[in-house]
C-alpha cells in the first residue's frame, strides 16, 4: 500500500445489525482512520456489494436531522448482512469539509440556504470528499469488482478512473418523504441521479 497501513488482523465485530469482520486502515500522512467492515468471503470475488460511506458524527451519533446519513449507514449494514458485502467507513466528516465548517453551514441552513449553498458560504466546496484512501483499501482487499451502493456519479467516476471495476451501481435512497427535498437538492447541486418519482410520492412537501 502507498499511504495506508492496516492496524490489525480482522476481528469479529458484533453489532445490533449483525456480526461482521472489522479492520482499521490509517493514512500515515493525514492520520485519518478508516474502518472496514465486511461479511462473507469477499476476497478476490466479483460483484461485491459495497458501500463507501463518509462518516457523519452529527447524524450517526448525535441524531441531527439535517441529513439521512444514519439511515443510509444502517440500510447499508442491513443489506451487507443479508447478502454479504463490504462497508468502508471513511474518516471524512461533512462531505469532507470538517466538523467546524459543517456546524457553521448548519446555522446558515437554518436561515434558508440549502446544504450546497451553505458549504460555499462558509468557504468550503460543495463536496470535498476524495476516494484515494477507499481505492487503496479496495485494491488491498483484492476485490475483483463491486456493486456500489450510491447515488453519487462522482464517486463512481473517481473509482473507475482509478481502475476499480464497478460492475453495477445500486441506488441508495431512503424512501421517506421528509428527505424528498434533500434528494432534489442533491440532484441539482451535486449532480446525483436519483429518480425522485420512483422513490417518493407526488404529495406537495410542507418542509
Ligand atoms: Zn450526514
Amino acid at each position: 500500500m502507498k499511504n495506508l497501513i492496516k492496524t490489525a488482523n480482522y476481528v469479529s465485530f458484533k453489532t445490533k445489525l449483525g456480526e461482521f469482520l472489522a479492520n482499521v486502515y490509517v493514512n500515515e500522512t493525514t492520520k485519518k482512520e478508516h474502518i472496514v467492515l465486511f461479511k462473507g468471503n469477499i476476497i478476490n470475488k466479483k460483484n461485491i456489494l459495497t458501500r463507501i460511506h463518509s462518516c457523519c458524527i452529527t447524524s450517526e451519533v448525535l441524531h441531527n436531522t439535517n441529513c439521512e446519513c444514519q439511515e443510509q449507514l444502517d440500510k447499508a449494514l442491513k443489506e451487507i448482512q443479508k447478502t454479504n458485502g463490504l462497508l468502508l467507513y471513511m474518516d471524512q466528516e461533512g462531505r469532507g469539509i470538517g466538523l467546524g465548517p459543517k456546524l457553521r453551514a448548519y446555522e446558515l441552513q437554518d436561515k434558508g440556504l440549502n446544504s450546497a449553498e451553505a458549504n460555499i458560504a462558509v468557504g468550503s466546496k460543495i463536496d470535498e470528499r476524495e476516494y484515494c484512501d477507499a481505492i487503496e483499501i479496495l485494491e488491498d482487499l483484492n476485490i475483483a469488482s463491486i456493486n456500489l451502493l450510491t447515488n453519487n456519479p462522482d464517486k463512481v467516476n473517481q473509482l473507475k478512473n482509478a481502475g476499480i471495476t464497478v460492475s453495477k451501481v445500486t441506488p441508495h435512497v431512503i424512501q421517506d418523504d421528509k428527505f424528498k427535498k434533500y434528494y432534489e437538492m442533491k440532484n441539482h447541486k451535486l449532480g446525483h441521479h436519483i429518480d425522485i418519482s420512483k422513490f417518493f410520492s407526488n404529495k406537495p412537501q410542507t418542509a
